[in-house]
């Protein structure tokens, strides 16, 4: 069976209700604290009292790549989610359960326990940065979720127990659901295994799905590199195509199945900012669309990886001059991460207004396709699809590149672009569509999962 792993802050019943729903379950039960504290033979305020918050950590790494592989109920303390290695070992063959309460009821509840101070605030007010700080981790680390603000901890364990047996959608719900995917162009294997996940009587109610929005998506490496993920790092999800013109239709399948998520692509990454609670202050907030969308206890929150993908392959080029051509959507992530290089930037469209209002709002300039020659850019980057298949054109000639230039095409189909190509031939050095996605998918697998996966997995697995 399955392990069992409760993650929240401190004070959110974890131990209690991990221990109610191990003897439900007739598991044994592993609080991760309780067990640092046995093998070290201290309590946790003396170590950290006397080697500090490090050192705890390398215990409870310890403690948790050691854990038993199944049959049991695991409870970890409050910040071990924060690191990607315990986020691996814990998230393998686990359903992860996380525990939420309001600040104020976590505060009463830790009043009188002794519990080394995270922070140099006051109780509440460390209790309410902690867990902001903290929320990526803990969305990351839940597979279900429970608030036990008013709930005992008996009441809280019957609820997982439901959750556990049953998860979260109506059979009505999932018909709907398979009935929205019946009418996507999901090849018949993919189709067959969403009909096992939703409507089957045989069905497993804790494996969860993910899948990417987009019309059309069929093209999206993301299902391939997803499932295989999830098979290396056992983790009970299937991801898929969410592909229909209506935005409305997919979020509404999404949430009707409790999906962990969606990776967001053409044309809705803007349109899906008025639709979301929350989103990423500094990226998705600036570039103004969004490609990673998570739903955490009723809450939609959004992100944006792209930048992340376009930034990683350029960090040697800090502060060199840009020309950056298109000023479409992935171009804004574009500019965003050239000029987080500090880099100097002159943006290229064919519609010269969009440029125009592009470089506006990044303060950087905008200028004609013929004033190319003259900007003599150290690092070029296409953000149009001009050399996509089944085109064949290059957004530049070979004449205008030179070899002191670091060529970089966003676009990946095909892997070598025409632009790229001629890149090659005058001996520029050139950075493919595909190191983006690469990039900017492991990012976004941080952000759905808390694992870091290393880009040489997901490279071999795009390959
Ligand atoms: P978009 O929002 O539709 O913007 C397209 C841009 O390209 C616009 O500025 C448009 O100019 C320009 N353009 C379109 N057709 C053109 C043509 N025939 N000649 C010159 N300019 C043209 O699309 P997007 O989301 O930014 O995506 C652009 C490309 O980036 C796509 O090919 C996509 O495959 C690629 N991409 C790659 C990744 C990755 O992970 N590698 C991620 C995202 C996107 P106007 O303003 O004049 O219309």
């Amino acid at each position: 069976m399955r392990r069992i792993v409760f993650s929240g802050f401190r004070g959110t019943g974890k131990t209690e209700v991990g221990q109610l729903v191990a003897r439900q379950m007739n598991l044994p039960f592993i609080d991760t604290d309780a067990l640092i504290e046995e093998r070290s033979g201290r309590s946790i305020p003396d170590i950290f009292h006397e080697e500090g918050e490090e050192r705890f950590r390398a215990w409870e790494r310890e403690v948790i790549a050691t854990l038993p592989a199944d049959n049991v109920v695991v409870s970890t303390g409050g910040g071990a989610v924060i690191d990607p290695v315990n986020m691996e070992h814990l998230r393998r063959n686990s359903v992860c359960v996380l525990l939420t309460a309001d600040i104020e009821t976590i505060k009463q509840r830790l009043l009188h326990k002794p519990r080394p101070p995270l922070t140099h605030l006051p109780l509440a007010e460390e209790i309410a940065e902690v867990v902001y700080q903290r929320r990526q981790a803990y969305h990351a680390s839940a597979d279900f979720s429970l608030d036990t603000t008013a709930t005992s901890p008996e009441v809280a364990a019957q609820h997982v127990l439901q959750l556990l047996n049953n998860g979260v959608s109506t059979p009505e719900q999932r018909t709907h659901a398979l009935a929205f995917f019946r009418t996507g162009r999901i090849p018949a294997p993919a189709l067959s295994t969403l009909e096992n996940i939703l409507t089957s009587p045989s069905r497993d109610p804790q494996t969860r799905i993910l899948g990417i929005a987009g019309y059309p998506c069929a093209h999206s490496l993301s299902p391939r590199l997803y499932n295989a993920l999830f098979r290396r790092y056992q983790l009970n999800y299937h991801y898929t195509w969410f592909e229909d013109p209506e935005l409305d239709e997919i979020l509404h399948s999404a949430q009707e199945i409790d999906a962990k998520g969606l990776s967001v692509t053409i044309p809705f990454k803007t349109a899906i900012i008025d639709q979301i609670d929350e989103i990423e202050e500094h990226a998705a907030e600036q570039i103004g669309a969004v490609n990673t969308v998570v739903f955490s206890r009723g809450s939609t929150i959004g992100y944006n990886t792209d930048w992340l993908g376009i930034r990683k392959p350029l960090v040697s080029k800090k502060g060199k001059k840009a020309v950056l051509l298109g000023a479409g959507g992935v171009a804004a992530a574009a500019v965003y991460a050239l000029t987080d290089l500090d880099m100097e930037v002159t943006i290229i469209n064919r519609t010269p207004e969009k440029a125009h209002a592009l470089a506006e709002r990044f303060g950087c300039a905008s200028a004609t396709w013929d004033a190319f020659d003259q900007i003599k850019p150290d690092v070029v980057v296409n953000a149009t699809p001009l050399g996509m298949q089944p085109d064949t054109q290059s957004p530049l000639k070979k004449e205008q590149l030179n070899k002191e230039m670091t060529v970089f095409d966003l676009v990946y189909t095909p892997p070598v672009t025409p632009l790229v190509e001629a890149a090659r031939q005058v001996g520029c050095q050139t950075i493919t569509g595909t190191e983006v996605f690469v990039q900017q998918a492991r990012e976004q697998f941080y952000i759905f999962f808390g694992i870091d996966v290393p880009e040489t997995v997901i490279r071999e697995l795009v390959a």
